[in-house]
């Protein structure tokens, strides 16, 4: 199964796509995790992105399609795979299209997981994540122990800067000019298809499910 997941920052990819993962066997690709460990290892790559990340910015397409087709190339991938927050732009739709021609393959579907922004923006402020395993909480809908502890890797709970206020606006102004027509260009492609995220996370995995 090759899966992308969409919709706009904070709706629940991340969660939803680490649940099909699980449910599917095959990787889950976040290019906002793959930036993130980047990020804590120092590496070049974790460098050159963090300005854009902190501020709300989208990653410049060369590097961030690089790193997807890296990715995509490694044979852990070649039973199917699921993306999470890539493509963002057009542009990148479109290359993902070229790298899976030449690797011989097609997505199966484009989902777009779809919440009002109220909600969105609620989900994004209480979130809070692992810094050694990338797990993510949510201060009122799966609050992390009060150690500040993560309980799957003993790692240090905290909130990412781009999920404070100035940064979200920033996101939200770029999901709707950026990304909204990566949802029409899978319509076009007549691979789109629609959940409701406003549910809990259990109720929108099995319709993802039914869906597939
Ligand atoms: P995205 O990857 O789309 O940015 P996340 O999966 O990180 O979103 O979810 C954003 C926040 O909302 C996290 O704190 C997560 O725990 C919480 N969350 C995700 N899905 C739901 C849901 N269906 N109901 C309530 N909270 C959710
Ligand atoms: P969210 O799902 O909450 O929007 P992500 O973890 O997917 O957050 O992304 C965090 C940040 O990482 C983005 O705001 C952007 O700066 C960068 N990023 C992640 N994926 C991409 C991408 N496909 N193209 C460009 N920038 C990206
Ligand atoms: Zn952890």
């Amino acid at each position: 199964m090759r899966l992308v997941l969409l919709g706009p920052p904070g709706v629940g990819k991340g969660t939803q796509a680490v649940r099909l993962s699980k449910r599917l066997g095959v990787p889950h690709i976040s290019t906002g995790d793959m930036f993130r460990e980047a990020l804590a290892k120092k590496t070049a790559l974790g460098l050159s992105a963090k300005e854009y990340i902190d501020s709300g910015k989208l990653v410049p397409d060369d590097i961030t399609i690089g790193l997807v087709r890296d990715r995509l190339e490694n044979p852990d991938c070649a039973g199917g795979f699921i993306l999470d927050g890539f493509p963002r732009d057009v542009a990148q739709a479109e290359a993902l299209e070229k790298i899976l021609e030449i690797l011989g393959v097609s997505l199966d579907a484009a989902i777009y997981i779809g919440a009002g922004s109220r909600i969105v923006v609620k989900r994004i402020a209480g979130r809070r994540v692992c810094e050694g395993c990338g797990a993510t909480y949510h201060i009122s809908f799966n609050p992390p122990p009060e150690d500040g502890k993560c309980p799957k890797c003993g790692g240090r709970i905290y909130q990412r800067v781009d999920d404070r206020q100035e940064a979200v606006r920033e996101r939200l102004k770029v999901y709707k000019a950026l990304t909204e027509p990566v949802v029409d260009y899978y319509k076009g492609l007549g691979i789109l298809k629609v959940v409701n995220g406003e549910e809990d996370a259990n109720e929108v995995l099995e319709a993802i499910i039914s869906m597939i």
